[in-house]
């Protein structure tokens, strides 16, 4: 899963930056509204932390741009501390939810797995493919209750195929969510991080979809 983090304020945006990674997530950062707005409409993010108050571009035009040109990830806007009006700007512009400076670091972790489960249409943050678990909250996964040990990134591409558990998903499609853009990266690893996994997961659990890609567990 991977995070676009729109932040000015230096210390703010490395304390979050530094949060996200150690939560399991690859993360891009943007310090201005254009150079958000680019990496936003280029890239894949499974979600975004965007201040409204940014150089260049407001954050509430970078989000209305975002949602004119029918980009749908996830958008948790931070706002002023008495700002409600910004929050029903926002929400207006297509804000999926808000948090006011200042605010505590586990609460915007558990707002941002919450819109990242709702948007997979999962209601539940343990989320489950026959004996395969992953509990959003804690970062474990299990098979029958007995805990994995995985790498970073074997536990990026586990819980973006869970997420999308019965889809078909691309190794470019992978690769995009599983990396930050100033990362090397290499679609071939995808494939020896699939390899690594199924050494761990009971046979047949992630399927190769000759030409399309992976996926885990029965069709939707
Ligand atoms: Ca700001």
């Amino acid at each position: 899963m991977r995070i676009l983090v729109v932040e000015d304020e230096p210390t703010l945006a490395a304390q979050l930056a530094e949060a996200l990674a150690a939560a399991g997530y690859a993360v891009d950062r943007a310090d201005n509204g254009v150079d958000a707005h680019f990496l936003g409409d280029a890239e894949a993010f499974d979600a975004v932390v965007l201040d409204l108050g940014l150089p260049r571009l407001d954050g509430l035009s970078v989000l209305r741009r975002w949602r004119a040109a029918g980009r749908t990830m996830p958008v948790l806007i931070l706002t002023a501390r008495d700002g409600w009006h910004e929050k029903v700007a926002g929400i207006d512009a297509g804000a999926d939810d808000y948090l006011a400076k200042p605010f505590h670091m586990e609460e915007l972790l558990a707002r941002l797995r919450a819109l990242i489960r709702r948007a997979g249409g999962h209601a539940s943050a343990e989320l489950r493919c026959g004996p395969l678990t992953l509990d959003t909250r804690s970062g474990r996964a299990a098979v029958d209750g007995q805990a994995l040990t995985l790498t970073g990134h074997e536990y990026r591409v586990l819980a973006y195929l869970m997420h999308h558990a019965g889809e078909v998903v691309s190794r470019s499609e992978l690769t995009e969510h599983i990396y930050a853009q100033d990362f090397d990266r290499d679609s071939n690893t995808v494939e020896v991080f699939i390899a690594r996994l199924r050494k761990k997961l009971p046979p047949d659990l992630i399927e190769t979809v000759r030409g399309l890609g992976y996926r885990l567990g029965a069709p939707r």
